[in-house]
């Protein structure tokens, strides 16, 4: 009987056990010690950002960009209703009222050309995901954001080394977040970083990561005591944790790599059973580089999709659908959301599924699950 192929399972270097116990030996086990800053240090050069900060998680430093927002209650932010809850939330707990935008029917990113109608006198942000690590359309969405004062967040947990026209992805809005989860390409288990693109935020971030309080500057010699200054909370992760992200920063280029070769062995092998099944691939822009971050289909039917969930289910293989529309959830019915207000968002998010992705998938594994795909029998073809 053959082996169960999970949708996702977690990578180890095998160096981060090793760097656990440095940390652990060094004493410092608390934020901001050795490596967190050295996976700040890594995360600014490699994503190009003038200043990256570790965080517990992705949440909490979309959190993080709402106080650093000033958002109040009643101030609009603008979200695709396609994403994961956080990006919206981190807002909502600052009262403020999701505005929710529908997607492009290629690439599932937030759809720019309908951005301009949801803009009113109380828009404070726009909040971009850049879904699948593939960009948005990051030139008219900015200077859309110029022309009417409002801030451009990039929620850019899937998007890692991805870039858009030439730019990597996390450097074009004032504030962006990094997602360290499991299920990412780089984890630490649970993390984040926050991305400070525009100077104006860099101390008040290091403030609202550390209670409200002074004391990164205490810790610099800027401040002679470090006291309450602002808003806060504790938004920084354990050097223990950071030791471990450390070991897989480290190992990047053999973790894209090997995605690289999962996601192009998808691409390759159901290219042709996708066009005879009215099946529709990712699409990627060409100035659009992702980082491998998820493989998915477009079935042509949310009965079909269940269909293939289910002929998978079988032989042990399991894929996943994935947001379910926000607008549409108890909380975005109570922020107005109605059916028919996001017809992309509804359409995919019923025949949406997401493949088995991760950076040890080996190529048997892979090729049962291209088979069981490519064997199976489409509800049409068996009318
Ligand atoms: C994973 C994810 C998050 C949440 O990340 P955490 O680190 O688990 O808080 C937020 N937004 C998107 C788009 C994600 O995929």
């Amino acid at each position: 009987m053959s082996n169960a192929i999970p949708f996702n399972r977690a990578f180890l270097t095998g160096k981060e056990l090793g760097y656990i116990r440095e940390a652990v030996n060094a004493g410092h086990i608390s934020g901001d010690g050795v490596f967190t800053r050295k996976c700040q240090s890594i995360l600014q050069d490699t994503a190009g950002s003038r200043q990256a900060l570790l965080t517990t998680s992705c949440t909490d430093a979309l959190e993080m960009t709402a106080l650093l927002l000033d958002i109040k209650p009643g101030d609009e932010v603008i979200v695709p209703s396609f994403t994961f809850v956080s990006t919206v939330n981190a807002f909502v707990l600052r009262g403020a009222v999701p505005v929710f935008a529908d997607i492009r029917p290629d690439t599932l990113n937030i759809d720019e050309t309908r951005l301009e109608s949801l803009i009113t006198p109380r828009t404070r942000a726009v909040l971009v995901v850049h879904y699948a690590g593939v960009g948005c359309e990051m030139e008219a969405i900015l200077a859309l954001a110029h022309r009417h004062q409002i801030a451009v967040v990039e929620d850019n947990a899937h998007g890692l080394f991805g870039r858009y026209r030439g730019q990597p992805l996390g450097t074009f809005g004032q504030l962006a977040t990094l997602s360290f989860h499991e299920t990412k390409n780089v984890s630490c288990g649970e993390g984040g970083a926050l991305l400070v693109n525009d100077p104006t935020y860099s101390e008040r971030a290091e403030i609202i990561r550390e209670k409200g309080t002074n004391r990164a500057q205490f810790f610099r010699g800027q401040v002679d005591k470090y006291t309450w200054v602002d808003l806060g909370s504790s938004f920084l992760p354990s050097d223990l944790l950071a030791a471990f992200l450390l070991a897989q920063l480290e190992s990047a280029e053999l973790i894209q790599a090997r995605r690289r070769r999962v996601w192009t062995n998808y691409q390759r092998e159901l290219a042709g059973w996708a066009g005879r099944e009215g099946v529709r691939l990712p699409v990627v822009p060409a100035h659009c580089e992702q980082p491998f971050h998820m493989f998915y289909l477009l079935l042509p039917s949310l009965a079909e999709r269940q269909a293939l969930i289910a002929q998978l289910k079988a032989q042990k293989i399991m894929s996943a659908f994935h947001y379910v529309p926000l607008h549409l959830s108890p909380m975005g019915i109570r922020f107005g959301g109605r059916p028919g207000m996001c017809p992309v968002t509804e359409d995919v998010s019923d025949r949406l599924l997401r493949l088995p992705f991760y950076t040890e998938l080996s190529e048997d594994d892979q090729a049962r699950v291209i088979a069981v795909i490519t064997d199976h029998v489409s509800l049409r073809a068996a009318a």
